[in-house]
């Protein structure tokens, strides 16, 4: 059998939905646009969201929305994509990071309010892989500190915290369409937030800081005059990325349902299998379950990380490691970052391994990649 780490879910219907895009001679940002941005922010529940090129753009235009500059710090975790941590740097200012709650994977609220300074100006929590970060203590944290809160995300599309959707607590929140995650439009985002004056901004600076309605100026109804307010950036979404994104939230209930069985179904037959530790779910909220990340655990396992992946590949399953943490990559070691300051993320990092989770894997797919990790364990017990 050949399981291949991450495959998108398209339907004939997306395809068909792309080429009426693309026939409507409207290509780029227009009204598919807005009417995506509709939905999502009601599928969210909140009263402003702007469609994107990226996650990464929105993050970048969310800091520099609430000011975000050179001599700020922002508080975020060193157990994510490198995007969360380039685009602080973008803005001119520093990467705080805080170490991760061994648990949940997510930054340590306890930890937060120790590595708060007089310049820090926001928090960027990450839900890692869909399970939401302690957002009340968070937002209690922000509220006290009168920190702003733009929270990450990219694997959070359908995660609720308690009884709230993601996209409805922090100021600004960033959510990714990139090729591997939950909803995707190729590549795309969509950052939501409930503040008029912040969407603005962000819609603003996402088309070159061109004055309101300016995507609109080569319609019937538009006009050639505009203004450039600010030097903005080139970061909206097209017609035919929203025509794609339309689809995929349609289907997102259904394709949610089979990522939870699927990780149900990982639990119940990994679970029975010594020296590797689960990834944690609580029924308090909604896990989004964009990864189904396993930890080889050391003390009882006698195998590395590197050999487990070498021998789930030999037997056809596709894997792959989420996150290298940001102070491992050379340009933030020379920054000055040190991996070892943050114990716990290392210690997750050294023997985590994301095995394959969407919607397209049937029962017996899913089966035959947990009985490989059971097998390849119980060869190399202690
Ligand atoms: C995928 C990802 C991003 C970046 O998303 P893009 O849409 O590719 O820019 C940011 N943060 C995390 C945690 C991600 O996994």
């Amino acid at each position: 059998m050949k399981i291949p780490f991450c495959l998108p879910h398209i339907g004939d219907e997306e395809i068909q939905e792309v080429v009426s895009a693309i026939k409507s001679n409207w290509l780029s940002k227009g009204p598919k646009t807005l009417e995506f941005e509709g939905e999502f922010a009601k599928f969210v529940g909140v009263s402003h969201a702007v469609g994107l090129n990226s996650c990464t753009a929105g993050l970048h235009l969310a800091q520099l929305a609430i000011g975000i500059g050179p001599g700020d710090e922002v508080i975020t975790s060193p157990y994510t994509f490198v995007a969360t941590a380039n685009t602080i740097l973008h803005c001119g200012a520093t990467p705080v990071f805080v170490d991760i709650d061994p648990l949940t994977l997510n930054l340590s609220p306890e930890l937060i309010e120790q590595a708060i300074t007089p310049r820090t100006k926001a928090i960027i929590p990450v839900h890692f892989a869909g399970y939401p970060c302690e957002m009340d203590r968070i937002v209690d944290i922000a509220r006290h500190y009168h920190l702003s809160i733009i929270e990450d995300a990219a694997h959070a599309v359908y995660t609720r915290y308690r009884e709230r959707n993601i996209g409805s607590i922090g100021d600004i929140t960033c959510f990714s369409f990139y090729a591997t995650k939950n909803l995707t439009t190729g590549e795309g985002g969509m950052v939501t937030t409930s503040d008029e004056e912040l969407a603005a901004r962000i819609r603003m600076l996402s088309l070159h800081g061109m004055s309101k309605n300016a995507w609109n100026r080569y319609a019937e109804k538009g006009t050639w005059y505009y203004e450039v307010e600010h030097a903005g950036y080139k970061y909206n979404m097209t017609d035919v990325q929203a025509a794609f994104g339309l689809l995929q939230l349609q289907k997102l209930e259904a394709m949610q349902q089979r990522r939870a069985q699927i990780a149900a179904l990982y639990t119940s037959i990994l679970s029975e299998c010594e020296g590797v530790v689960l990834p944690y779910d609580s029924a308090e909220h909604r896990h989004a379950w964009h990864l189904y990340s396993i930890r080889i655990d050391p003390e009882r396992l006698a195998i590395s990380r590197e050999a487990f992946i070498t021998k789930l590949s030999a037997v056809g399953v596709g894997t792959s490691v989420h996150f290298i943490p940001i102070p491992h990559h050379p340009h933030y070691k020379r920054l000055g970052y040190n991996l070892h300051e943050y114990p716990q993320t290392r210690k997750v990092y050294e023997g985590t391994i994301s095995l394959p989770l969407y919607p397209g894997l049937t029962d017996d797919q899913v089966a035959y990649v947990a009985a490989a990790v059971c097998d390849i364990a119980s060869r190399h017990r202690k």
